[in-house]
């Protein structure tokens, strides 16, 4: 099916004029870019529809709040297109560009000159990959890999697979939720797919559905595809005002995902990231619509952690009481950390760990961010 993409609000026929009049401030400072399956699936009429709360811009983006790289990303980059936080898994980011802009996204700093070369050059990445053995996991993200043609895949996953180390390669993705298209009419992608799993490298479709209206039924079917290819598939989402701020949203949509074989791997604390206003919700609220979602559901169905996405690490919100949060670190850039604790005093304001008063917690979090320098965590 032929996907056209629109990349001006003047092609949105569901806007009025006033409403692109008043929008066009916001999407010059946070790049647009939709596309005509996706718009097909909003409800024009509703203002408040979720889809399209999740790829049209808000006047709000403009309040002056959060910073471009939340979670400091930059600082666990040693190579340009390579992230390596946790001592097994690294980054490669392979694009900028994804199958629409969703307005919430935390790296929309990659995306903000529009820019028209997709591709960024992964051997620098390889290299720092090749000579770290304790990668297991590479992670291809961006943007979105799969927005590439299957040609240059396959000269990125050949590449990273030749690696011995590296047992399974994840690919970041959300075009089967904004263009299951890609998957459906590109049998050469799931015979890559088929073809590297195949030679003893697991490759898993990290899937990002925000709403359980995006699992339509080329996006479900574009699952089976690569399921049967012989991929494994989660899906990940952060909450996000307006889309999924529901338990009875996020239930629905964990209980889908269960069913099709895919299921919800973490539920993310929204990132306070610049233009997020509109969008985030206080940790407080997030923790009650994650549990609450987890009660209507099944064991199969509950199997995501509510996380986020801290500098100093994966850090899961395990609960809270009357005076407190209580949270635990997931993952860790440092060694020292991984599975410590944290308490915090309870706020039903706060947004981020940076904003919470730590009662107890591992010293790093007290520690000036300069500690956090690769050679201290990875030894
Ligand atoms: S698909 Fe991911 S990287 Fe792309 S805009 Fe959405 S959140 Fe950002």
């Amino acid at each position: 099916m032929r996907v056209r993409y629109i990349t001006h609000l003047s092609q949105l026929d569901g806007l009025t004029p006033e409403e692109r009049r008043r929008l066009e401030p916001v999407a010059e400072r946070y790049v647009f870019r939709l596309n005509s399956y996706y718009a097909g699936l909003i409800n024009w009429k509703d203002p408040h529809d979720p889809l399209r709360r999740l790829v049209v811009p808000l006047e709000t983006e403009l309040n002056d709040w959060g910073s471009l790289d939340a979670s400091h990303e930059a600082r666990y980059t040693p190579v340009r297109g390579c992230q390596h936080k946790y001592s097994d898994t690294a980054l490669l980011l392979v694009n900028e560009v994804c199958g629409a802009y969703c307005r919430y996204c935390f790296r929309k700093r990659l995306f903000m000159n529009d820019n028209a070369d997709a591709s960024i050059d992964h051997r620098p990445g390889l290299e720092y990959i090749k000579e770290h053995e304790e990668i297991t996991n590479v992670l291809l993200t961006g943007g979105d890999p799969l927005i590439l043609g299957t040609r240059r895949l396959t000269q990125i996953i050949g590449d990273v697979a030749a690696i011995p180390h590296v047992r399974i390669i994840r690919i970041g993705s959300k075009m089967l939720a904004f263009n299951p298209y890609r998957v459906l009419d590109d049998p050469k992608l799931a015979a890559l797919i088929a073809e590297t799993c195949a030679s003893g490298t697991q490759i898993y479709i990290m899937n990002h559905f925000d709403h359980h209206r995006e699992l339509t039924r080329p996006a479900t079917a574009a699952i089976r595809v690569l399921r049967q290819a012989g991929a494994q598939t989660v899906n990940q989402c952060p909450i996000v005002r307006g889309v999924n701020d529901r338990p009875h949203r996020f239930a629905t949509l964990f209980r889908e995902l269960s069913v099709l074989g895919c299921p919800q791997y973490y539920v993310f604390q929204g990132r306070p990231t610049a233009g997020n206003e509109p969008y985030e919700v206080p940790i407080m609220e997030g923790l009650h619509i994650f549990l609450e979602a987890n009660r209507m559901v099944s064991g199969l169905a509950k199997r995501a952690r509510f996380a986020m996405s801290h500098a100093t690490g994966k850090i899961e919100i395990v609960g809270a009481d009357d005076d407190r949060i209580y949270m635990r670190y997931h993952r860790a850039h440092r060694k020292a950390d991984y599975g410590q604790m944290i308490v915090a005093a309870r706020d039903d304001g706060a947004f981020w760990l940076d904003q919470l008063e730590i009662i107890s917690g591992p010293p790093s979090l007290m520690e000036p961010s300069s500690d956090l320098e690769p050679q201290d965590a990875w030894g």
